[in-house]
């Protein structure tokens, strides 16, 4: 299994986690954050070690919030919660933040399996459909593309290629129909009402859900406590500025009072969604800057890639510090800061605007 960590790295800010839940220990142990809301963690074969999914009790069973993705240890800690502290009665639905693995990759299985319904986004479930179809027709050539434009090695083209299709294993197929939820919508789950909050950035149709009335968020991977959630192009949408529309998507959760108990996917809850907003808003306009200052000659991404993750050593762990450094990169160019210089078979390279 490649590393995936440079994913979601380790950055110097951090808010002080709350001490008022006790870290459940998995697999199978649950924390009760609420009436009616319980905490598990499922542990992830990345070094980002694992993921938070949250159970709301129904009348009738359970809404899921979240699965994990598909890995042997992963279905044993669903058995375990399953008969422990969900008390074998079943999820009546099951509800996906966004479509990355380790948040939908057992979507298909629980939905299959206690024949309840897949909530979601439109966009998350429609991209998860293409991007964890290992026989999507042409997403192998432009992913190659992709990484010769950046100027990877070959070594390491032929890892990250290796890596899409590990990746790929780790969503069960995938649920074929979904119910929709959208921007601005009030759903009633566990008996609370939440306002859904859907955000670009992180992912592109990414739900958070906020119960106004409990002072609860559940923020997926939004706005993670502990690192900074990955910001990234790759290969389907090159010119995207995911950057911009993480930094926009601030502004969705400016209602949300700072005393809100947020609930990350990654990490611990937290309380001072501000401070953290401020810090994650920081962090990117200090990278903006070191990135650009790197450009006073032109150079390939791979090159940024490197400058600004020098741990980054092995052939595995560049795919996502490349994509990072092109969030950042296309976030320069739309903004006037960095000019972009393309050669039809060349590496695309990137330089400083000097205005
Ligand atoms: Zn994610």
């Amino acid at each position: 299994m490649r590393s995936v960590a440079p994913n979601l790295r380790p950055v110097e800010f951090s808010m002080a986690p709350s001490l008022e839940f006790p870290w459940p220990s998995y697999p199978g142990e649950v924390t009760r954050i609420a009436p009616g809301l319980l905490w598990a963690r499922l542990p992830l074969p990345f070094r980002l070690d694992h993921v938070n999914v949250w159970l709301l009790e129904e009348k009738d069973g359970w809404t899921v919030v979240d699965t994990g993705c598909d890995t042997a240890q992963i279905r044993a800690a669903w058995e375990d919660i399953l008969a422990g502290p969900m008390a074998a009665r079943p999820p009546v639905r099951l509800l996906a933040t966004h479509g990355h693995v380790d948040h939908i990759g057992l979507a298909g299985w629980l939905c299959g399996r206690f024949d309840c319904p897949f909530v979601s986004t439109l966009g998350e479930w429609l991209w998860a459909r293409g991007a964890h179809d290992p026989n999507l027709g042409g997403a192998r050539a432009e992913h190659r593309d992709y990484l010769e434009r950046s100027g990877l090695t070959r070594p390491e083209i032929d890892a990250q290629l290796k890596g899409r299709d590990e990746m790929i294993a780790l969503a069960m197929p995938l649920p074929g129909a979904v119910r929709e939820i959208r921007h601005g919508q009030e759903i009633v789950l566990g008996g609370r009402r939440w306002e859904v909050i859907v955000t670009p950035g992180h992912a592109f149709f990414h739900a958070s859900l906020f119960d106004r009335e409990g002072g609860i968020l559940i923020a997926g991977d939004q706005l993670l406590p502990h690192i900074s959630p990955v910001v990234a192009v790759w290969e389907t949408t090159p010119d995207g500025d995911p950057l911009g529309d993480f930094i926009a998507s601030f502004e969705a959760f400016a209602t949300v009072p700072d005393d809100t108990l947020v609930l990350p996917s990654h990490g611990l809850p937290y309380r001072g969604i501000g401070a953290r907003i401020a810090a994650l808003r920081d962090h990117h306009k200090d990278r903006l800057d070191l990135t650009q200052a790197l450009l006073d000659e032109p150079r390939t991404a791979r090159d940024v890639a490197l400058a600004m993750f020098p741990k980054v050593t092995d052939v595995d762990g560049i795919g996502f510090a490349l994509a990072e450094v092109l969030a950042h990169l296309n976030r320069l160019v739309a903004t006037g800061r960095v000019e972009r210089i393309e050669h039809r078979g060349a590496a695309t390279r990137y330089v400083r605007c000097n205005a």
